[in-house]
């Protein structure tokens, strides 16, 4: 059990990565707060986590904007009294040529995929600095992060951004024991990803992976549970690729 008597938060817990990460969290056994915008997703996640006898609440909250993220964050507090890990997974990824993107999908993006971040990390870390407590945070970025899509500029410039915030936050939080890592997921097969969803397509994608296979979301929870864990004391501003080794080089 790594995650003995630890609570985290997981935003984005109603699908994908971040429902892999509450279950695999829970497994290791951290009481979860699952955190999504859409109320059927985020219970269902929690029954998941319950059924394998798992301990979760859920909390239905935009993760951009600051009213919601601020009751999320004592909604956790009155649920387990305190809490140790933040996973910052929220994501929305949308398609558009640079000169076609309309401006409110630019500002969109941005807020979910990087304002969640910063307001989520505020948050958590002025709770651990007044309680004089340790905290890990995770955030997921992306092989986006480091290099780019056709059709989707704004992801991209977002997921960058989220790497260099990483590196700001864990640099001014150190001092507090507050350790900042992101997680940089290769092509997982979620709902984000509908092109992995589709057996046709996502074995052209698989082609692209030297280790032969698309992402499931445990491959990229283990990482964030590694991240959290005591394990990972001495480890702060770094980001880590999770990709089947997608980001070395196509093996064709
Ligand atoms: P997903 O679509 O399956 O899950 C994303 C979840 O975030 C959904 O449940 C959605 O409802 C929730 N969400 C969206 N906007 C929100 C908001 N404003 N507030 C709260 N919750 C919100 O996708 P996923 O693949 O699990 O994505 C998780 C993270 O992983 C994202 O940050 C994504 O950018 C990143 N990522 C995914 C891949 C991939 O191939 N799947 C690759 C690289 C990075």
């Amino acid at each position: 059990m790594r995650l003995k008597d630890k609570v985290a938060i997981i935003t984005g817990a109603g699908s994908g990565i971040g429902r892999g990460a509450c279950l695999r969290f829970a497994e290791e056994g951290a009481a979860v707060v699952a955190v999504d915008i859409v109320p059927q997703r985020v219970e269902e996640t929690v029954a998941l986590v319950t059924e394998a006898e798992g301990r979760a609440v859920p909390v239905v909250a935009d993760v951009s904007k600051s009213d919601d993220v601020q009751r999320l964050f004592a909604e956790a507090l009155s649920a387990f009294g305190s809490y140790d890990i933040l996973i910052n997974n929220a994501g929305i990824l949308t398609w558009a040529p640079l000169w076609e993107l309309e401006e409110d999908d630019w500002d969109r993006v941005m807020a979910v995929n990087v304002k969640s971040m910063f307001l989520c990390i505020k948050e958590a870390a002025r709770y651990w600095m007044r309680e004089k407590r340790p905290g890990k945070i995770v955030n997921t970025a992306s092989i986006s992060s480091e290099y780019a899509n056709l059709g989707n500029a704004h992801y991209s410039a977002s997921k960058g951004a989220v790497k260099m915030l990483s590196r700001a936050a864990a640099l001014e939080l150190a001092p507090y024991k507050i350790n900042v890592n992101c997680v940089g997921p290769g092509g997982v097969m979620t709902n984000i990803s509908p092109k992995l969803q589709d057996p046709a397509t996502a074995a052209e994608g698989a082609k692209l992976v030297p280790l032969g296979r698309n992402g499931e979301p445990r491959d990229i929870a283990n990482m964030m549970l590694f991240l959290a864990s005591d394990d990972a004391d001495w480890i702060t501003g770094q980001m880590y690729l999770v990709d089947g080794g997608r980001m070395i080089g196509i093996p064709t």
